[in-house]
């Protein structure tokens, strides 16, 4: 069959990466795609959010299926307009509807779902501008830290953690006085939860699910979880505390109620969720959910991946992916993300770069260009280096040997992807 993903970065570099390997390909396209992903599909010009020239373009290319990498187009409506086009009908898309989506799009619609389906998260209430003062009664009943959160989509910066009640409360009015546009015209003011972080990832055809390799980010830019948050700096797969016990309790208490949910609110979702979940003394709770997968844990999920990904995705096109199998490769995955010197702050672009030879592992670009046949920086983020290993520290100490191998004027990574849990 043949493919069309949709998206540019190491997240979509990955799912290539994979896509290509399948037996069920025939010729696999990527729109924009990058550099890194012009060495196994063809990468076409096209702009993920223009619905209607990806149909045309779906068409002309006899397209039998498209995968939606990132959120946006999603949230959109990519879905639903493929749906509502007599000549895309045929087109098996892995994603949700734009009304699915709204699980990654509305953190407010995301909590009332999981209110409504009884599905663990810290506890919560919406308020709009017209509620100031109920809103500062409700602050005033958690303890601190106060986590505040605009409802819409915010960049990855919509999500404010405060330590003490003045400050709260003038960011919360910053917040609904429009800081993040119509994103906090309503804020979400949550309990806080105390745990370790874990990203789990399902595939759903609406009814039935498959779960696939956990992961851990690194969300800060320097060592030991210190200073900016960032895209994400690089992930480990598995994580040592997803046991198979704690993983049985995901599964029963969130992944199932979640679909579960899905279609008894009448939501079209077929694709993936991301359970963003935090380990509260041995409970798993729900952070947000995602549309899409994960960047970078999709680094190092695919490679723990060993199943066919193409017949994943056609388990749920057809509506069969409970007779799917998924196999995972025990080895451990761990990914260290290169970026740009003063990222996630003000950094340079088109710096001229190399790869160097890499022992094993996989590089996958982030923000890569070619100008005039050179390999150069397009982002912060710029390239993503996966390594398995015999352990966790093995598969590291690869990946960095991998990240020292790419040159680029002020390229700057982190050393200690999963230590504090694999050392743990
Ligand atoms: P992302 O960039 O991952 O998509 P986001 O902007 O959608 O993030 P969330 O994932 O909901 O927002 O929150 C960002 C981060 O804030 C979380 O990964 C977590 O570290 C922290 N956080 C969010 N909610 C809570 C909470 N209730 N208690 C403790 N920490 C929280």
């Amino acid at each position: 069959m043949n493919i069309l993903l949709l998206g540019s970065g190491g997240r979509e570099h990955a799912l290539a990466w994979k896509i290509a390997q399948s037996e069920r390909l025939d010729r696999l396209f990527v729109a924009p795609g990058n550099p890194g992903m012009a060495e196994i599909a063809t990468c076409v010009a096209l702009d993920p959010m223009k619905f209607l020239e990806v149909g045309r373009f779906v068409v002309e290319n006899k397209i039998d299926m498209v995968v939606v990498g990132p959120e946006a187009p999603l949230v959109e409506g990519i879905v639903d307009y493929f749906r509502s086009r007599p000549e895309l009908q045929h087109v098996a898309l892995i994603g949700p509807s734009a009304a699915g989506a709204r699980l990654e799009g509305s953190k407010d619609f995301a909590k009332a779902f999981m209110r409504r389906h009884h599905i663990p998260t810290a506890d919560y209430q919406t308020f709009g501008a017209d509620r100031f003062e109920e809103a500062c009664r409700f602050l005033k009943t958690l303890k601190p830290p106060y986590v505040l959160k605009a409802d819409g989509l915010a960049a990855g910066k919509g999500v404010l953690i405060l330590d003490d009640l003045e400050t709260a409360e003038s960011e919360l009015k910053a917040m609904l006085s429009g800081r993040f546009g119509a994103a906090s015209a309503q804020v979400v003011i949550e309990e806080f939860l105390s745990g370790i972080e874990c990203s789990v990832f399902a595939l759903t055809d609406g009814k039935h699910y498959q779960i696939l390799p956990e992961a851990k980010d690194y969300k800060r830019i320097g060592e030991g979880d210190t200073g900016l948050n960032t895209g994400g700096m690089g992930s480990v797969s598995p994580v040592p505390f997803a046991t198979k016990e704690w993983m049985q309790r995901v599964e029963d208490e969130i992944v199932r109620p979640t679909v579960e949910g899905l279609a008894a609110d009448g939501l079209d979702y077929r694709g993936f969720i991301f359970f963003g979940l935090i380990n509260c003394d041995g409970r798993p709770k729900v952070i947000e959910y995602n549309c899409r997968m994960g960047d970078p844990e999709t680094e190092t999920v695919m490679l723990r991946l060993k199943s066919d990904l193409v017949e994943l995705f056609e388990g749920v096109a057809q509506g069969d992916l409970d007779r799917r199998e998924v196999v995972f490769d025990e080895r451990p995955a761990v990914c260290v993300m290169c970026v740009s010197g003063g990222y996630p702050e003000a950094y340079r672009k088109n710096i001229p770069m190399t790869i160097g030879e890499q022992a094993d592992g996989v590089v996958f670009h982030a923000g890569t260009a070619l100008k005039d046949g050179q390999l150069v920086t397009a982002g912060g983020r710029v390239a993503a280096v996966s390594n398995y290993g015999a352990t966790a520290t093995e598969a590291l100490a690869k990946s960095m040997r991998g990240a020292e191998a790419i040159d680029f004027e002020g390229k700057y990574f982190r050393r200690d992807i999963g230590k504090d849990i694999i050392d743990a």
